[in-house]
């Protein structure tokens, strides 16, 4: 597939993340790519991907090695992700797993729950899932209802999440509840439930419009206790810990649309040279090279503003409103160049045997999750009468 930014390379790049680089992409080229389309008929990967793609050593891979990781940084996790997506196997939800859920055990985990928990995530025995979202309340997660009140030595935790990705093959699930219910976001804990635990409970795997081979689901949780010991850190303070994670996930949206934004400009440049129309390739029509010049013009600014961005967070120097930022505007410039690029096939785009028109469906939910981009405007906003 034609390079669209022939002279450039990520300035974060060196020699070992290049070899990982050539390993990641003949991995997800040759173990996962080829089974996506199945998944997505079946609504989920199979249970061995997980463990495959821990065996190859591309899961948990900036968690430190005493906890199974590959002792990385968030530049492995990236590189990682990019050729996953590049190989055309995003159904695996390794992202939620690597990058969002295991750093919450990492960062507030005490070294037991960090000695039990990380190595079987590593290995992929065990998913890992986040669920915040309830049926009731999203961008408002200071009004979660779901409760986790202490009786004794345990929690009992009642109510229900959706739209919680990895929901049907998660074994651990990290669950934003109130512990103390008369409060608003000092009263959120960040508890752990094992999927065994009795009173939790899976629900559907519910059908979406776009990224189909990613399992999406209902979890139900009915008198279901917990040791005390599955709180991650101080009881109440679930709220600022999920404050100071979201810019990585937001961080890792922005990268993942960047990635989607060059796949779709480079397989429409690779299509208008073989289409004709009129007697000439569909490339030399004005309006396609103008249009693929602006979608290559903004893909680029967004590269190298996720590039920047990503050494400020290496950095520890990445802020919530310049994360909320990367996240909002690559996310709909992503939906805005497959869309063109969708255009420049014709009717083609419209057919399913062109990726082209999954790219387009599975774009959609890159502005609603991860933070609603107006939530993102919202957050960037603050900052401007602070
Ligand atoms: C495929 C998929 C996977 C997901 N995975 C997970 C997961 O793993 N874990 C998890 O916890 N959640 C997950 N989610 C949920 C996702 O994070 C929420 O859908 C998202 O945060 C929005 O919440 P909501 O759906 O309740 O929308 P609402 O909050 O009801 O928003 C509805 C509309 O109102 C707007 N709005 C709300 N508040 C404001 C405001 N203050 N100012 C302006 N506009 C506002 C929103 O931007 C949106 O346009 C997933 C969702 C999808 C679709």
């Amino acid at each position: 597939m034609t390079d669209i930014f022939e002279n450039y390379s990520s300035p974060w790049l060196n020699e070992e993340l290049l070899v990982l680089r050539d390993a990641a992409r003949k991995f997800f080229t040759t173990e996962l790519g080829p089974h996506q389309a199945r998944w997505e008929e079946q609504g989920m990967v199979d249970r061995d991907a997980w463990t495959k793609t821990g065996a190859a050593g591309f899961l948990l891979a900036e968690m430190p090695v005493e906890y199974g990781g590959s002792g990385g940084d968030y530049r492995h996790e990236t590189v990682i992700m990019e050729e996953q997506l590049r190989a055309g196997a995003s159904g695996l939800g390794s992202q939620v797993h690597s990058q969002i859920v295991a750093p919450y055990f990492l960062n507030y985990g005490t070294e037991e729950q960090k000695q039990k928990w990380l190595p079987k995530m590593a290995t992929g025995e065990s998913v890992g899932a986040i669920a915040m979202t309830e049926p009731n309340t999203g961008s408002d997660l200071q009004g979660v209802r779901t409760t986790a009140i202490r009786d004794g030595d345990e929690y009992v935790i009642n109510g229900s999440k959706t739209y919680i990705s990895n929901g049907q093959h998660c074994d651990l699930v990290i669950v934003v509840a109130k512990t103390d219910p008369t409060q608003g976001a000092k009263g959120i804990s960040l508890i752990v439930v094992e999927a065994s635990t009795p009173g939790f409970q899976r629900g559907r795997n519910l059908k979406k419009m776009g990224q189909a081979a990613a399992d999406t689901s209902e979890l139900f949780f009915a008198d279901c206790r917990v040791p005390v010991g599955n709180c991650l850190g101080d009881e109440g303070k679930g709220f600022v810990q999920l404050m100071q994670q979201l810019p990585q996930e937001r961080l890792n949206i922005a990268q993942a649309a960047v990635v989607e934004m060059e796949r779709a400009i480079a397989m429409t440049i690779d299509f208008v040279k073989q289409r004709k129309a009129f007697g000439q390739r569909v490339m030399d029509f004005q309006n396609t090279k103008f249009k693929l010049a602006e979608c290559k013009t903004e893909a680029f600014i967004a590269r190298t503003f996720v590039d920047q961005c990503l050494v400020r967070h290496m950095a520890g120097e990445l802020d919530a409103s310049t994360a909320s930022m990367a996240k909002y505007w690559c996310t709909d410039k992503q939906n805005q160049i497959i869309d063109t690029c969708l255009q420049l096939h014709g009717g083609a785009g419209y057919m399913e045997e062109y990726p082209i028109s999954g790219m387009y469906k599975d774009a959609r939910v890159q502005s609603i999750y991860g933070g609603t981009n107006e939530i993102m405007k919202e957050l960037i906003s603050r900052t401007l009468d602070a």
